[in-house]
């Protein structure tokens, strides 16, 4: 038997098309409205410039009004500290993200300026206050990291129920593994994280019923340690090159997929599954924002959810 596939690309696409109807019906009510979003890069990384501009053309869509505000590779971290603190302060903006990694030519304290996000505009949860809420179980109550909260998605979508399962995540930083970890404890699995210093990798990963990789090491995950019927969930995006390619490179995950896909019950493509969800979740998470700010000037109109 072969794994059914989890595509992301098609569940983000209807995720997206619910948060469009959502973004409409609030423009009924309050025509002069839009959710706002502004995504603050420093410097010029090709891969950031990607990612931002994938975010920028979801928003468009959904009709979240997104600005990309681009400080060049000379800002130091006052100048991005100050900026933060002005957007903190513009009451048409319900998101701001701080696009990773900086990129300047002086020492930044990434973790400043991250925690210097206003905790009800952090929509990419990372600030403290968001995983020290997510982290004690206050998951009704913070925002939730995009990548995670998207996995959580598409684990739902299997119809596999978390509790009482084994679940094993590999990775443990603050943008994906250790969320991932808190959500899925949360939602009642029994949770190992394993990183790079895990003793025994394959054994561990023998154990999960539910799998969350996130390495960034191509194709390190074997099918031949998974346990049969395991659902696999594969956060890593690596470059390889390919020959065969007029790119001469392609994409992989954390898992090796064709070994992998004869033993899961199911598994996420790379790419087309975690990426897509990933951009869909922080639309999720802006329009979530949004509906905070109008109920919290208008009590009991809006249906938080
Ligand atoms: P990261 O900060 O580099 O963390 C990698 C984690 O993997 C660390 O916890 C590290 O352990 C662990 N690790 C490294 N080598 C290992 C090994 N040989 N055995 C076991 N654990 C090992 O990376 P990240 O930001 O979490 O991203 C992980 C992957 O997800 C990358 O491929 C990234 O591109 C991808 N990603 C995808 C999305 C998306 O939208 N799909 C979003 C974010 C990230 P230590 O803590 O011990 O160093």
């Amino acid at each position: 038997m072969t794994a059914q596939i989890i595509s992301g690309k098609n569940i983000s696409a209807q995720l997206r098309e619910r948060l469009k109807d959502e973004v409409d019906a609030m423009r009924n009510t309050h025509p002069n409205f839009k959710p706002g979003l502004v995504v603050l890069q420093v410097g010029d990384r090709e891969d950031s410039n990607l990612y931002i501009s994938m975010k920028l053309k979801a928003a468009a869509e959904i009709g979240i009004n997104a600005v990309h505000v681009k400080l060049p590779q000379t800002a130091t971290e006052n100048e991005i500290m100050s900026r933060v603190h002005e957007i903190n302060e513009n009451s048409s903006v319900h998101g701001l993200i701080v696009q990773l990694p900086l990129d300047s030519i002086h020492t930044i304290n990434t973790e400043r300026v991250v925690n210097a996000v206003a905790p009800e505009k952090d929509v990419d949860g990372l600030t403290s206050i968001n995983a020290g809420k997510l982290a004690r179980g206050d998951i009704g109550d913070c925002f939730i990291p995009c990548t995670p909260k998207g996995c959580m998605e598409l684990i739902k979508q299997t119809g596999v129920p978390l509790a009482g399962k084994r679940a094993v995540v590999i990775g443990r930083s603050k943008i994906v593994g250790a969320p991932m970890h808190d959500l899925l404890l949360w939602n009642h699995a029994t949770v190992t994280t394993c990183h790079s210093k895990t003793a025994d990798l394959p054994s561990e990963v023998g154990m999960a019923d539910i799998l969350v990789t996130a390495i960034g090491k191509p194709e390190m995950v074997r099918g031949d340690w998974l346990k049969k019927g395991a659902v696999v969930i594969d956060c890593g995006i690596n470059t390889v090159p390919d020959s065969n390619r007029p790119s001469g490179k392609k994409v992989v995950g954390d898992v090796h997929f064709d070994s992998a896909k004869d033993q899961a019950a199911f598994i996420t493509p790379v790419p087309g599954g975690v990426g897509p969800m990933t951009v869909a979740m922080l639309m999720e998470n802006t329009v979530l924002s949004a509906k905070q700010f109008l109920q919290a000037k208008e009590p009991g109109k809006w249906n938080i959810s």
